[in-house]
């Protein structure tokens, strides 16, 4: 009978400890449960962290290379983009300085807004006479910029002549009033050797002599060939 009591004990005692054994693995594995959802909440958030400073890396980036007036490359991305290429010489580039013709009249006579207005369908109209591969940037004020492959033989000429002729082909509308909008252009081309100090000093020459010569005109500076 004693016997039987030490069985009955000897057995409760298995008992208890297979419940023991039991609770302390369901401890554990609610333990490990718990660590796992909280480190991938802490990955999910991590990544989501990533995803919002990239995000706002791009945008810093966009709004630090665009003209917030024309939507167009502003003269930091326009400069770091004729570096860019210029490195890629000796294939021969071609820049185009435009400048809108009278444009402080176009302020003084209808107001700033309406200058803002002509800037933008003139920076529009620029965009689309251009081929797509060309760069256009604002480079300053009524000042544009223009980087295109090669040397200005005949099709940059007809480029140049394009966009000239787009912005003459009607007044731009604004809150009714028609202004009249013309643009003057210099070229240039740098070949091997050439820095964009001297390029551009070259364009702006040629862009002086378009404005001295009447303006509404294209002008090739430097020892670009003029275009038969
Ligand atoms: P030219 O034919 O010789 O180029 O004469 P211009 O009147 O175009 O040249 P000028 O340099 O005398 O005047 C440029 C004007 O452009 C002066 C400036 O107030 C104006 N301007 C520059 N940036 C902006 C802008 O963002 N908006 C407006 N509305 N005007 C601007
Ligand atoms: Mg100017
Ligand atoms: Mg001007």
């Amino acid at each position: 009978r004693q016997l039987l009591q030490r069985d009955n004990d000897i057995q409760a005692l298995r008992l208890n400890r297979q419940r023991l054994l039991g609770i302390a693995m369901l401890v554990g594995l609610g333990t490990l449960l718990a660590i796992a959802a909280l480190l991938y909440a802490r990955y999910r958030s991590t990544l989501r962290h990533r995803n919002e400073l990239r995000a706002s890396r791009d945008e810093l980036q966009r709004v630090a290379n665009t003209d917030a007036l024309t939507g167009l490359a502003n003269r930091h991305a326009a400069a770091r983009a004729l570096d860019e290429r210029l490195g890629r010489i000796p294939e021969p580039l071609t820049v185009m300085l435009l400048d809108l013709d009278e444009f402080k009249r176009i302020n003084d006579g209808h107001g700033h807004q309406a200058g803002d207005a002509v800037l933008r369908e003139a920076a529009a109209r620029m965009r689309a006479a251009l081929p797509s591969g060309a760069m256009l940037g604002r480079w300053g004020g009524e000042e544009f910029i223009v980087i295109l492959d090669g040397e200005p033989g005949r099709e940059p000429a007809a480029i140049a002549e394009g966009v000239r002729a787009a912005l003459a082909s009607g007044p731009v509308v604004f809150e009714g009033v028609t202004i009249p909008v013309t643009v003057s252009i210099g070229l240039a081309t740098a070949f091997s050797g050439d820095g964009i100090d001297a390029l551009l000093a070259e364009a702006d020459a040629a862009l002086y002599r378009a404005k001295d010569a009447g303006r509404n005109r294209v002008v090739y500076g430097g020892k670009t060939r003029m275009p038969a």
